[in-house]
């Protein structure tokens, strides 16, 4: 356990983890003659010696043989031979474009992507997105037995292990990371926490990490997956355009990586100054730190998008600041495949809750319904399910905006005739779900040609029709319905009635869907992706409350006056209270002027 020692093993080798159950080791060591171990004091539990070494093992490690309680000898030697395999076969889990064509004379080489390029590419060339080129990684029965009693750190780590090849991040390396990210941001120490609301509903609650909504699970650990995969020579500026919960949940994201890394990763968020709720405003403005701006655009969220979205394809522009400043230009938008991959470990991390809490068996199923938007929630579902958890239905729900639930039920995407209105759950006010992509392709046995084909097709058309045969395919595992804004509020009403707990907007849309849907023959998880308080006006409408004093700060007070549950978001609530101190950038609805702020951002942080 000398560092020295360690090293020297791992110049030499490569150090295999066997990651076995702390139970299982002080049973075997009890059919031993012995039952201790070399530097056991007498008295010291085996628990806590074990413990006690695991930070060693942790540390040092190259790859880690998870092995679940009662493996044989037989079985956990053939996880290392595997286990060791991976480890050297650095080009085993490339990427692939969904739009991708696989030549005749097959040239993987050119066409596929290490997981470290995907990160800091975020879109594919051709403008698909980028997906493994083979399947997920299963975990078998046992395995998921043994993360039942872990702690969400642990499952994390053990979940994102295998889908990250050790060659884009090593495995302690990872670990480190995720640590640093749920450890301690997060106001309830289960990260994401499933309470049972009522008959065979439960509620996944996302949004107890620092800004209130669930794209912290993503945001608090992407920043770090991508400081370790970009090239050390670089200077990064991430743009973001943003009319919601993104925003803060990126700058507060990239606010936390390492000191180094801030000295050359920075973020400017652009949002319509005039187009978004005071509290998110606030919220904006109030996560801005030393490596992160907030940017008010005098004109909409759409002005913003587009003009962002200019920036980065004008090549003279970007040419010139990699030139004369070292800096690429970036996004971290929801298609970065560092963004979807940490979902995935919150649905599973569900359903073991359930299990540890002892409201199912280990592989009796459940259903999940989510309020969606891009798509990247419920598609990290569909991914959990490829690992091994027993989903069986995913129900997807919108708002009034519910050009994807139309699509679901006929296989028709039209976006003619169709425009996006302003609702209560503005989060998944969204006409593009742009994470479909990756469903479709996966549905349709990878097939890139037709993925071309459609997404061209609704770019030029605004809308494409699939096949029967695969719109039953989707259906055989989506349901999916929307809500009225009168619902919403009508359930928001109710369940605090009822319960005593007060859902966000978005989790009341998908709380209707799922009452209206669901067929209560199995448990369903439906997720809450933001705390209420970000909602406060609908919450008091919905609620008959009146507030004569429009303050957002004012109204969150009110609201936590109720004691309801969940119980106020503490970091949202001190947020407010800082923001009415600081300052932010106002900018003309210019393109020209926009590309001036960004540069003088570039001289002030990287200069
Ligand atoms: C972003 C967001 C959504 C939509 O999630 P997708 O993964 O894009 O479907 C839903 N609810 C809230 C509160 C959000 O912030």
């Amino acid at each position: 356990m000398h560092d020295a020692s360690m090293w020297h093993l791992k110049k030499n080798g490569i150090i295999v983890y066997l990651d076995v159950p702390l139970m299982d080791i002080v049973s075997r060591l009890k059919f031993m003659k012995i039952d201790r171990i070399v530097g056991q004091d007498a008295g010291t539990p085996m628990k806590d010696l074990l413990k006690f070494r695991r930070q060693y093992y942790k540390k040092w490690y190259d790859t880690r043989v998870f092995c679940e309680s009662g493996a044989s000898p037989e079985e956990v030697a053939d996880k290392v031979l595997s286990a060791v395999k991976r480890y050297q076969d650095v080009d085993s889990e490339m990427f692939v474009s969904t739009r991708h064509v696989w030549p005749k004379d097959d040239d993987r080489k050119v066409s596929t992507k290490f997981f470290s390029e995907a990160v800091i590419e975020g879109l594919a060339s051709d403008g698909g997105l980028f997906v493994p080129e083979k399947e997920f990684p299963k975990l078998n029965c046992g395995e998921w037995k043994s993360l039942v009693g872990a702690t969400y750190i642990e499952r994390a780590q053990i979940l994102l292990e295998k889908c990250i090849h050790p060659a884009d991040i090593p495995a302690a390396r990872l670990g480190e990371m995720i640590e640093a990210a749920y450890g301690e941001n997060f106001a309830c120490s289960k990260i994401a926490p499933v309470r049972h609301l009522s008959g065979n509903q439960f509620i996944l609650e996302l949004f107890h990490g620092p800004t209130g909504s669930f794209k912290d699970l993503s945001l608090q650990l992407m920043p770090h997956l991508f400081a370790h995969c970009i090239p050390p020579s670089c200077n990064y500026m991430i743009l973001v355009a943003t009319s919601g919960d993104t925003g803060s949940a990126v700058l507060n994201g990239f606010s936390r990586i390492s000191q180094n890394d801030k000295r050359r990763i920075a973020v400017a968020t652009f949002f319509p100054e005039n187009g978004v709720s005071d509290f998110q405003k606030a919220q904006i403005i109030g996560s801005q730190k030393e490596n992160g701006w907030a940017v008010g655009v005098k004109s909409n969220f759409d002005f913003c998008q587009t003009a962002v979205k200019g920036i980065f394809r004008d090549s003279d522009f970007t040419g010139f600041l990699v030139m004369e400043y070292g800096t690429v230009l970036s996004s971290a938008n929801s298609i970065n495949w560092g963004r979807l991959l940490p979902q995935v470990v919150y649905h599973a991390s569900a359903y073991l809750d359930l299990v540890s809490q002892g409201f199912i068996s280990f592989g009796s199923p459940v259903d999940v319904c989510i309020p969606t938007g891009n798509f990247g929630n419920i598609l990290a579902a569909v991914y959990a399910k490829m690992m091994g958890i027993p989903i069986r239905k995913f129900i997807c729900a919108s708002n009034q905006n519910h050009v994807l639930t139309d699509f679901i039920k006929t296989g028709h995407y039209d976006l003619r005739e169709r425009k996006l209105t302003q609702t209560f759950s503005p989060a998944i006010d969204i006409l593009k779900a742009s994470n479909l992509e990756r469903h479709l392709h996966l549905m349709a046995d990878k097939d890139g040609e037709l993925m071309t084909k459609l997404f061209n097709q609704l770019e030029d058309q605004h809308h494409f029709q699939i096949e029967k045969m695969l719109v039953e395919k989707i259906q055989q595992d989506f349901v999916a319905d929307w809500c009225s804004e009168g619902e919403c509020l009508a359930a928001i009403r109710s369940t605090y009635n009822t319960s005593g707990y007060i859902l966000d907007p978005h989790t009341a849309v998908a709380k209707v869907v799922a009452d209206r849907t669901q067929d209560k023959t199995c448990p369903v998880i439906v997720s809450s992706t933001a705390h209420y308080s970000k909602f406060a006006p609908a919450i008091m409408q919905a609620l008959n409350i009146k507030e004569i004093n429009h303050a957002s700060s004012s109204q969150l007070y009110l609201l936590s006056s109720y004691n309801a549950l969940p119980p106020p978001h503490e970091a949202l609530l001190e947020r407010m209270k800082q923001q009415e101190k600081m300052e932010y950038q106002v900018c003309a609805a210019d393109v020209n002027v926009l590309k001036n702020q960004v540069e003088k951002l570039i001289q002030s942080q990287f200069v």
